[in-house]
């Protein structure tokens, strides 16, 4: 009998553990289903509407390779496959695992609502190791990256890698699918997209280009990880968080790279791995401040309370401080959707210590202009970034963005991404003096010491109440 695939964040032929075993229990109607718009979701941001438009479509291709069919559909997804399952006769809808809340409470009411006959066969697939894999000696979940990852190691290697089915099989008669043209997931007027689109190849195949040529350079990572200037990071997160290809893929490709570099890039993985963990445990974690101690509502200058503290965000969002390897990092994520990681940094800290800006502004403008937003990993950098997080206290430690700038030689990224600053010599374009700062680049929203002093101020006071 048939065998439903239903795909979400693991958009790829290839090592998927759904698919596979779908295809191996008879023929297969691999569905995807559009469905974000229900209060406790998470709409998709417009960077990842845009996405996951050509990633469907590539995929759809690569289905078509094999004489089969991708069918999209529309509305209540847990409706939706409850009724294909019944109208196909299929006997079980395969998915891999997904940890978002709504996903989870989701696969809680898709098991309920299947006809009699059909069952829901959930698979791990999207990580090095399933969420609560890892667990302290007593028993319980890591909150702590460190010894977390020190636990995964030990642990490891993850599940080995699976083929992509050698043949698929469909029913002879497959349910009607949507027109994916029609489901508006590309911007319009104005199109902000053209850059994206020139930056990014989109799909299985081209995750695997890219890890190809990763495979060159992972050696360098060590030390090329935090210098913005040059290309010296996999940028395979959009494919990651998306599913073309899986970490346990990458993985086994690296794993013979004896390298500094390729330990260092292992760790990122698990980063992303434990960000799911935290996730699984707090699941509000993207939508609060963790830490008992950080009152949300004394702390932060909010900007629905006065029109300077919203200019000042949008002056962030547009790349508009004064502060060039901020207004450089927020650009770059404007044009192309991804921003260095280093810089991610750098411009997460000003808003929330230089502008005092609740974290959460900023965790809902990378959801929407980032092409691999994340719920786990946004939430869970923003918070590690504000100090308000699992981690030791670390609202007080405060990053001097024009330091980074110059110790992580930033100078060619500012150039890219800032063009008016492009003529300034290198002792002056970290923190241009105002004899030389063209007439059209901002002065500074804020100076760094007034900052980090209103900033520590803000703490105490909070902390006094
Ligand atoms: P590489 O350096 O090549 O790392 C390899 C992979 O490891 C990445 O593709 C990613 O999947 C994973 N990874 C690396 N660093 C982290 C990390 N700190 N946390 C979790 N996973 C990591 N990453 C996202 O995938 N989605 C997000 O929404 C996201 N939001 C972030 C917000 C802030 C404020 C910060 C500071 C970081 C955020 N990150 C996020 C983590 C990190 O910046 C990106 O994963 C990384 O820059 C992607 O580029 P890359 O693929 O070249 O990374």
């Amino acid at each position: 009998s048939p065998q439903i695939v239903w795909l979400r964040r693991d958009l790829r032929l290839a090592d998927n553990p759904a698919l596979y075993a779908a295809a191996q229990a008879g023929p297969i109607i691999p569905v995807f289903v559009l469905d974000d718009e229900r209060t406790g979701d998470r709409k998709y941001g417009g960077a990842s509407r845009w996405w996951l438009h050509h990633s469907l479509e590539t995929l759809a291709k690569s289905f078509g390779r094999h004489n089969a069919a991708l069918i999209l559909r529309r509305g209540d997804r847990v409706n939706i496959l409850a009724d294909l399952a019944a109208k196909t006769g299929a006997s079980a809808i395969h998915a891999n695992r997904h940890y978002e809340p709504w996903w989870r409470k989701a696969q809680g009411d898709l098991k309920k609502a299947l006809p009699d006959g059909c069952e829901l066969e959930l698979h791990d697939g999207n990580y090095l190791m399933p969420p609560g894999t890892a667990t302290t000696g007593s028993g319980t979940p890591y909150k702590i990256y460190t010894p977390f990852s020190r636990a995964l190691r030990d642990l490891m290697p993850p599940r080995d890698e699976l083929p992509a089915p050698e043949t698929i099989s469909q029913p002879g008669e497959l349910p009607p699918s949507d027109d994916l043209a029609d489901w508006g997931l590309l911007p319009t007027n104005p199109d902000w997209a053209t850059q994206m689109a020139q930056f990014w190849s989109i799909g299985e195949d081209a995750a695997h280009e890219r890890l190809d040529w990763w495979a060159d350079h992972v050696g360098e990572y060590d030390e090329g990880r935090n210098l913005p200037s040059v290309d010296q990071t996999s940028q395979m997160s959009p494919h990651l968080h998306w599913g073309e290809i899986s970490p346990v893929q990458i993985w086994h490709r690296l794993k013979d790279k004896r390298s500094d570099g390729w330990r260092t890039y292992e760790s990122e993985l698990i980063w992303r791995d434990y960000a799911q963990n935290i996730l699984c445990q707090f699941p509000r974690y993207p939508e609060e401040s963790y830490r008992d101690a950080i009152d949300d509502a004394k702390l932060w200058r909010n900007p629905n309370r006065g029109h300077v503290i919203q200019e000042e965000l949008e002056a962030w969002q547009h790349g508009r401080t004064g502060y060039p390897i901020v207004d450089a990092g927020m650009r770059q994520l404007w044009a192309i959707g991804w921003m260095h990681n280093r810089v991610r940094m750098i411009a997460a800290s000003f808003l929330i210590k230089h502008l005092l800006i609740d974290w959460r502004h900023g965790e809902r403008w990378f959801w929407d202009t980032l092409v691999d937003a994340d719920y786990a990993s946004n939430g869970v950098n923003w918070q590690w970034v504000a100090g308000t997080g699992v981690d030791s206290n670390m609202f007080p430690r405060i990053m001097a963005p024009l330091s980074q700038s110059e110790k992580f030689d930033a100078a060619g990224y500012i150039r890219e991404w800032v063009p008016e600053l492009a003529d300034l010599p290198d002792s002056e374009i970290h923190d241009p003096s105002d004899k030389c700062r063209p007439s059209d680049y901002p002065a500074k929203i804020i100076g760094h010491k007034e900052a980090r002093e209103r900033a520590l101020e803000a703490y105490r006071a909070m902390k006094d109440d």
